[in-house]
């Protein structure tokens, strides 16, 4: 025994491993617990055949976050990785054949704008800079600051705040005032999906994504975004961090207001002073604690949407597609609308490629391919009738005949084998609640903020959480800054 504190971390997500690295600088014995036989969680990778695929993350958008959370850790991220920037973002597919290329590169912007919608240019210009400022406000205001109560959120001067974020507004309606093309309209909205939303039904605070992603580009690891796990995790050995796979924790132990212990599925107990939740929030009090009020609270809040994913490794190459690409169908709306209040999947649905063997060759053996394909879909819903075997069938399908359709006609002879994720998986691989993968709790005002499910438990103060489900919300660079938040709380910064 050294007499240094001591804490325990459930999950090796990014979240869980940037707790670690802070806690062990500060002189904490950190373990952590994770019930996978590798890290990474929704940032992990599979590798098959010579064909490595990122199973959840493919972009790295909003660099600052990542240069700033790694400066804190110690890390120096962009030395020694090549971590490119994409020339272009993704290449957007429409249903009448028009591509539009979206770059960060104005005169490729430009060009293209005009010939869609003449004047639209200037309008998109208007858009990006307005959501960039939202952005640098969210960051300051919002998104990257702890909050101790509700006052700090919703007070006088913070109503401005709300207004100058665009909260009040939906995505789609605030869109309609810059593009009358709906190519347009979509193409600034579909981003919404990153925080498993419905631009119909989020605030316009969402249009931050799309003009960050064009103010500040979007880049991508040589090795793909698993480096950026691998990274964290060498930090974190450095610093003392021991890890344990193969350990699920089945129980917290609670007494009177404190935290006392994890309780491992084999049985084994392991006590520490403190115990940081990595795994997502909604599981942790529904399954780990005893709390069960509170449980069924969270049980009534809003989720975020799920998807289908496929993975290919394939025999041939198809330069035709972008690194990212995205698939968007004219009945966008339907097809959210399935996803949202049907709690299924459109027939025509709209969706992401990521194809990495563009930047990194690695990513695949010579002259093969591999490619992932992710499709929103409604999470798990006790209520509705799902049957997820039928729906993937069904969504194969339609994926295949629109990428046919565009130009890849013989791409199925060349599909040497296929991994595939539905809700129902994405459930199991990560406890994530309703499989509904970007969040897990939506993103809407009423739960963002003060209003997101804390970092620290109110009534166990040892016990805190870190990831997608806790403020500030889903996506890598939020989940980085939630890391730096809790540990802020814990080391009371
Ligand atoms: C398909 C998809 C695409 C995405 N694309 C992007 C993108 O392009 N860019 C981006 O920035 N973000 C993206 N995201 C979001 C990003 O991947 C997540 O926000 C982030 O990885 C979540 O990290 P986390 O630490 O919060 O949680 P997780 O990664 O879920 O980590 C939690 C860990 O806890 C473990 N765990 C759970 N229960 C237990 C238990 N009982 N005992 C022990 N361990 C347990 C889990 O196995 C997991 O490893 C994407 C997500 C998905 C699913």
């Amino acid at each position: 025994m050294t007499g240094n504190k001591s804490a325990v971390i459930i999950g090796a997500g990014i979240g869980g491993i940037a707790t670690a690295i802070y806690l062990a600088k500060k002189g904490y014995e950190v373990s952590v617990f994770e019930k996978n036989s590798t890290p990474g969680g929704r940032c992990g990778q599979l590798i098959h055949d010579g064909h490595r695929f990122d199973l959840g993350a493919t972009m790295l958008i909003m660099p600052d976050i990542y240069r700033e959370v790694f400066k804190s850790l110690g890390i120096s991220l962009f030395e020694n990785t090549e971590i490119k920037p994409l020339k272009n973002l993704y290449k957007i597919y429409f249903d009448n054949n028009d591509i539009l290329t979206f770059s960060p590169d104005k005169e490729i912007m430009k060009a293209q704008h005009e010939k869609i919608e003449p004047g639209s240019y200037a309008r998109s210009q208007k858009y990006v800079t307005d959501g960039y400022e939202i952005f640098q406000i969210g960051m300051n205001k919002l998104i990257g600051r702890n909050f101790d109560n509700i006052f700090q959120f919703a007070n006088f001067r913070n109503v401005g705040m709300l207004i100058k974020l665009k909260t009040y507004i939906s995505n789609w309606k605030y869109v309609k005032k810059f593009f009358k093309d709906s190519h347009l309209r979509m193409a600034y909205t579909f981003q919404n999906i990153y925080v498993g939303q419905s631009p119909f039904d989020s605030p316009a605070l969402f249009s931050m994504v799309p003009a960050a992603e064009l103010t500040e580009g979007s880049f991508f690891p040589k090795g793909g975004m698993y480096v950026i796990v691998e990274k964290l995790l060498s930090a974190a050995h450095s610093s003392g961090v021991r890890f344990h796979y193969n350990k699920p924790v089945k129980q917290i132990r609670v007494t009177g207001k404190k935290a006392d212990s994890i309780i491992l599925e084999d049985g084994s107990e392991i006590n520490a002073d403190i115990i940081v939740a990595n795994a997502d929030l909604p599981y942790v009090y529904r399954k780990l604690l005893p709390d069960k009020a509170k449980s069924r609270r969270l049980d009534r809040k809003k989720y975020s949407c799920s998807a289908i994913c496929f993975h290919w490794g394939l025999d041939k190459v198809y330069p035709q597609l972008g690194h990212h690409s995205v698939f968007l169908s004219d009945g966008f709306r339907k097809g959210l609308d399935r996803i949202f209040i049907d709690k299924s999947i459109g027939d025509n649905p709209s969706f992401y490629v990521h194809a990495p063997v563009r930047t990194d060759p690695s990513a695949a053996p010579v002259n093969q391919d591999t490619l992932s394909f992710i499709v929103g879909a409604g999470h798990l819903d006790k209520k509705k009738k799902q049957d997820w075997d039928d729906l993937k069938k069904k969504t194969r399908l339609a994926v295949i005949k629109r990428i046919k359709q565009a130009g890849l006609d013989d791409i199925e002879e060349h599909i040497k084998f296929e991994i595939s994720y539905t809700p129902e998986s994405w459930e199991s691989a990560c406890n994530i609640t309703r499989g509904s993968v970007f969040g897990s709790l939506a993103h809407n005002l009423l739960q963002m903020g003060y209003f997101r499910p804390h970092n620290q438990h109110s009534r166990y103060k040892n016990l805190y959480f870190v990831g997608g489900s806790t403020h500030p919300g889903n996506g890598i660079p939020n989940v980085l800054l939630s890391a730096k938040l809790t540990a802020e709380r814990i080391l009371g910064n």
